[in-house]
């Protein structure tokens, strides 16, 4: 899959394989042998390459640390029982990267330049994926500016990166969730549909608050009225509110959600109805009183499905049901897990096989 791009590839002489231990893997902390890298100068991609993970070279003076041009995306590849490698729904993240890169005026990187990289990267460190249940390879693919100028203007060079590392499950339990009032995480016209490095700075304030006050999660709410919900830390925020599947619309203080959009898909086939529009917390509060929401979850890659055990809006905790109990979600997880492990046949094409 990888043979059109043509990428200059330098291994390792020591593998860290062997002394990496596979039973203890906190999320973002262990990284594979390898990772790519690209250049990109006087309008174009190059110097794309494959060499040890390690330290980056460069100015103290490039903006990606003073004006934050950075973004990253954050996709799994998984390990089936035959050694199968598949990514799960990397075109989305392709389409999602460009969306990023346009909005932080950076240059975009053609689809299947950033598929072929990923794909090659995890091709070549596949023993690092791990074989235990709800475990896979983490991808971090990520660009930033690096011209050594301070002036606050658009770089005209970047590098793309991809990085690797194994991971386990993210959420061991059922959350304890804030609904924030105070700290907004995007507002109309700015960058919240972006995987911009500096909305995820700005996020750890709030989150670090709520984690004093004992939650284990956000969520975020809108910038004008915080009356409306629309993310769960750094997930999608969604519900099922007297069996229809609601969450908020993919607008622009939204991050458009591959698993998002992958729960809504399923939904749909099992002829749930799907409500893509404004959720406000008081319908919210009303389904916990009335035990009409049946299912409330954060969406995303890292968890697939982060379930909540209860949400606090102005001081006021609202409990729901066991988790366990859930039919929706417990249904979305494992028809996901099936098929990103290959136990089920992929009929929607959503893994892309390495
Ligand atoms: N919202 C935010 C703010 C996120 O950071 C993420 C994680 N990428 C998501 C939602 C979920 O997106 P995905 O399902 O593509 O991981």
């Amino acid at each position: 899959m990888t043979d059109t791009l043509d990428f200059k590839l330098t291994k390792t002489a020591h593998s860290r394989l062997q002394e990496t231990d596979f039973d203890n893997l906190p999320f973002g902390r262990t990284f594979s042998d390898h990772m790519f890298v690209a250049d990109y100068a006087d309008g174009e991609w190059k110097n794309f390459e494959i060499l040890p993970y390690g330290p980056i070279a460069m100015s103290p003076a490039i903006s990606a640390l003073h004006y934050g041009q950075a973004f990253f995306e954050g996709i799994k590849a998984y390990k089936h029982a035959d050694g199968t490698v598949s990514i799960f729904r990397p075109e989305k993240n392709a389409i999602r990267f460009n969306k990023s890169a346009e909005r932080l005026c950076m240059p975009t990187l053609p689809e299947d330049i950033f598929i072929q990289s990923i794909a090659a990267v995890v091709d070549l460190d596949r023993e690092w994926i791990p074989t235990k249940a709800n475990h896979a390879l983490y991808i971090r693919p990520f660009m930033f500016a690096t011209d050594p100028y301070l002036g606050v203007t658009p770089s005209a060079t970047y590098k793309f990166v991809v990085i690797l590392g194994p991971v386990g499950p993210y959420f061991s339990k059922a959350l304890r969730v804030k609904i924030e009032t105070h700290y907004t995480r995007a507002a109309e016209g700015g960058m919240g549909y972006a995987k911009a490095a500096g909305n995820y700075g700005a996020s750890m304030l709030p989150g670090r608050k709520a984690a004093e006050e004992g939650f284990d999660q956000l969520i975020w709410t809108d910038a004008k009225e915080h009356a409306y919900i629309e993310e769960m830390g750094a997930a999608n925020a969604m519900f099922l509110l007297d069996g229809t599947l609601i969450t908020a619309e993919a607008k622009d203080t939204i991050l458009d959600g591959v698993t998002r959009d992958t729960v809504i898909a399923l939904a749909k086939e099992w002829g749930i109805p799907v409500e893509e529009r404004k959720v406000s917390v008081a319908e919210i509060i009303e389904g916990a009183k009335s035990g009409k929401l049946t299912d409330a979850f954060g969406a995303g890659t890292a968890a697939t499905i982060a379930p909540v055990g209860s949400f606090s809006y102005n001081g006021e905790e609202y409990f729901l049901s066991d988790p366990k109990t859930r039919a929706f979600s417990n249904r979305v997880f494992d028809t996901l897990d099936a098929i990103k492990y290959g136990r089920t046949a992929d009929t929607h094409g959503w893994n892309y096989i390495v």
